[in-house]
């Protein structure tokens, strides 16, 4: 999970229009939003506006999942029902609220992953209408990181108000960990160490030592000398820098993580006699590329 920036109160207009108005007043009246579609919520242009803020990855698992399947516009409190309380009927009142819209992967959002978990520390908010007596729409009463909702205290990190890397660790092949409480609800809820998710970013930090492996052996079959060495290092660690600061490139918070501690995930995993060279071409890397 990565921090994004959304501006909650750039709502797209066309949730706010008068028929969604109409549709939500109908779910506040019949206490569910059952009526409300992915046609009124998660439109084109929402939709698009989601891809651009989340650069067509998924917001829990950063998965780039466009070309196999769906992302799904998402609801982080969900809206038909909640799986820690029977009795409650689900945040149908936010089935529109844009700081409720998040850009969710198939095997996040589905059933065994997040579904409608949404586990919280404080008390519930069991129903609100955002309508007031003279009928105007109080959106306030509806973000994510305001009083009642964000009082809620949940355990789901939420990409758009949290830091995900306060609350994510990595380990050196690639699993995710949690640092807090939160982060380790978060991978419990949307299964963040699920096979896939695992084996993709165990890839990139193996295709890495892979790399770091040739050289060594380049520079035991003496065709590289230091230089040699140090530049070839150079590069991998370069095409490392890359791959995190590409926005749609999947797993940069992995990436990021590997760059900020190569001591724990790349050291302990290369041959011993080539670790001064690769302490010496990340010293020198770190001081010029990285920051
Ligand atoms: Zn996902």
């Amino acid at each position: 999970m990565k921090k994004a920036i959304k501006d909650f109160y750039a709502t797209p207009a066309i949730l706010l229009n008068k028929t969604r108005m109409g549709h939500l007043k109908t779910a506040v009246a019949n206490r569910n939003a059952d009526h409300i579609s992915s046609d009124h919520y998660g439109p084109a242009s929402v939709r698009n506006l989601l891809e651009d803020i989340y650069h067509e990855k998924c917001s829990y698992c950063e998965s780039t999942v466009k070309q196999v399947a769906t992302l799904q516009v998402e609801h982080y409190r969900p809206k038909n029902a909640v799986s820690e309380d029977a009795s409650h009927p689900g945040y149908y009142w936010l089935v529109l609220e844009w700081s409720n819209l998040l850009l969710g992967c198939p095997s996040c959002n589905g059933q065994g992953a997040k579904g409608n978990k949404f586990p919280i520390y404080g008390s519930r908010v069991m129903s609100l209408n955002p309508f007031d007596t003279a009928d105007n729409f109080i959106l306030q009463s509806l973000r994510a990181d305001q009083s009642p909702h964000f009082d809620e205290q949940a355990i789901l990190l939420h990409p758009e108000i949290d830091d995900p890397d306060d609350h994510l660790k990595f380990t050196k092949m690639g699993e995710i960990e949690g640092v807090t409480e939160r982060g380790r609800g978060t991978i419990e809820i949307c299964n963040l160490n699920r096979d896939t998710l695992f084996k993709s970013r165990q890839a990139i930090i193996n295709n890495f030592l892979k790399q770091c492996e040739i050289i060594s052996e380049g520079k035991d079959k003496g065709f590289l000398d230091d230089a040699g060495v140090e530049f070839f290092l150079n590069h991998q660690l370069n095409l490392l820098l890359q791959h995190r600061d590409d926005p749609k490139a999947p797993y940069t918070s992995f990436v990021n993580y590997i760059l900020n501690h190569p001591e724990t995930c790349i050291l302990p995993r290369i041959e011993p006699l080539f670790q001064p060279d690769f302490q010496r071409a990340f010293a020198k890397f770190k001081q010029e590329a990285l920051n």
